[in-house]
């Protein structure tokens, strides 16, 4: 059935500038690492991206190698875009990515200029776009001179290939290097992509302060931590759900040490009125520096509960206090 976007697609996303660019991102955005790939049901992922458009969610996030099989992911998107959204393009920021393995030999891995530039090229090839808004590097590359990189990253942007650049995974001193080779060489860097999560808080020790110190703003990724900071492991590990698949980096171990946490956690967001994925969401907007939190779904409903989270936001002093002393 063809697709025609809710007429009242932007009344209820909000909207945050991300560091100092001018630059909008849905406070909510939607990353295509999982339930994209050829091995999955491109229906399911057709209904996940119409609803998300439909609730506001402007922003996709891929890279390279998601899928499985690598490529895949982006493939399946280009197909999408192409049947569904091809007269909403202007009203996407899509994002990619290259610097985890992606093909063979030395030139498809890592941070050379060789397989940026291959890599992106490779990416618009499968997703069928002219340019993407947004090119990150994926991860540091501690052998790759950083100016190499981040030339690299110029060059796209001169290109035409990108309109901004990020870089995801960087530690707040690599961070703040890349950001000064960037402003020398006058390219728009305006994101990093990070994990954050109430079970992983490390962008708070350095990160988010040197972001915000070089007008850069942060999306936070795995925020329901692939899923254990909702309430579907509480009763086991149900079928289907990723704890439960062999491809992935999510395992039973990590579910069940996390299990008291998650117990308590969810019953201090049913006092809160929500469900625990959207007290996990809330919890990471309420910093400022953040200016997206990058959620999964692999389904269209988990994405109508976790777009709720807006409807709650605030927490008391006490509250925050009372997550403090679960997760610690
Ligand atoms: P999340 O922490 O949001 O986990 C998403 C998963 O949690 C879903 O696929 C689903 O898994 C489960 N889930 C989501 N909502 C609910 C709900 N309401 N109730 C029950 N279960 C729910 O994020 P991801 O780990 O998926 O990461 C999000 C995006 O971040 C990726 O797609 C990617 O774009 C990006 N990313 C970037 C990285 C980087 O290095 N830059 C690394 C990792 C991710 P299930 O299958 O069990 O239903």
């Amino acid at each position: 059935k063809a697709y025609f976007a809710n007429e009242q697609r932007y009344s209820n996303m909000t909207y945050n500038r991300t560091g100092k660019s001018g630059v909008l991102l849905p406070a909510l955005s939607l990353g295509l690492w999982h339930n994209f790939g050829f091995i999955d049901n491109i229906q399911n992922g057709r209904e996940i991206l119409r609803t998300a458009f439909d609730l506001g969610i402007t922003h996709f996030d891929l890279a390279n190698n998601y899928g499985p099989p690598y490529g895949s992911a982006e493939e399946n998107f280009g197909t999408i875009l192409k049947t569904d959204f091809k007269s909403y393009r202007d009203e996407l920021f899509i994002a990619t990515k290259a610097g985890y393995d992606m093909w063979p030999g030395p030139y498809g891995n890592l941070g050379s200029r060789k397989y940026l530039i291959a890599s992106l090229d490779q990416s618009l090839k499968r997703m069928a776009l002219d340019y993407v808004d947004i090119f990150y590097h994926h991860r540091p590359d501690p052998e790759t001179p950083l100016e190499e990189t981040m030339g690299a990253l110029a060059d796209i942007v001169r290109q035409g290939k990108a309109l901004y650049v990020g870089i995801s995974n960087y530690k707040p001193k690599e961070t703040a290097e890349a950001a000064k080779i960037l402003k020398n060489l006058n390219v728009p860097f305006i994101l990093h992509q990070a994990r954050y999560s109430m079970f992983d808080r490390w962008v708070e020790d350095g990160l988010l302060n040197t972001l915000n110190e070089n007008g850069v703003g942060c999306i936070a990724f795995s925020p329901l931590a692939q899923g254990i900071l909702t309430d579907k492991y509480i009763k086991g590990i149900p079928e289907n759900s990723r704890a439960s698949k062999s491809l992935t980096y999510l395992n039973t171990e990590t579910v069940n040490e996390n299990l008291n946490k998650i117990q308590a956690l969810n019953a201090l967001a049913e006092s809160r009125g929500q469900k625990l994925s959207q007290m996990a969401i809330a919890w990471i907007l309420r910093q400022p520096q953040v200016a997206s939190v990058l959620i999964g779904a692999s389904s269209a409903n988990q994405l109508k509960e976790n777009v709720k989270a807006l409807d709650y936001l605030s927490f008391t002093n006490e509250e925050l206090l009372q997550i403090e002393n679960i997760i610690k």
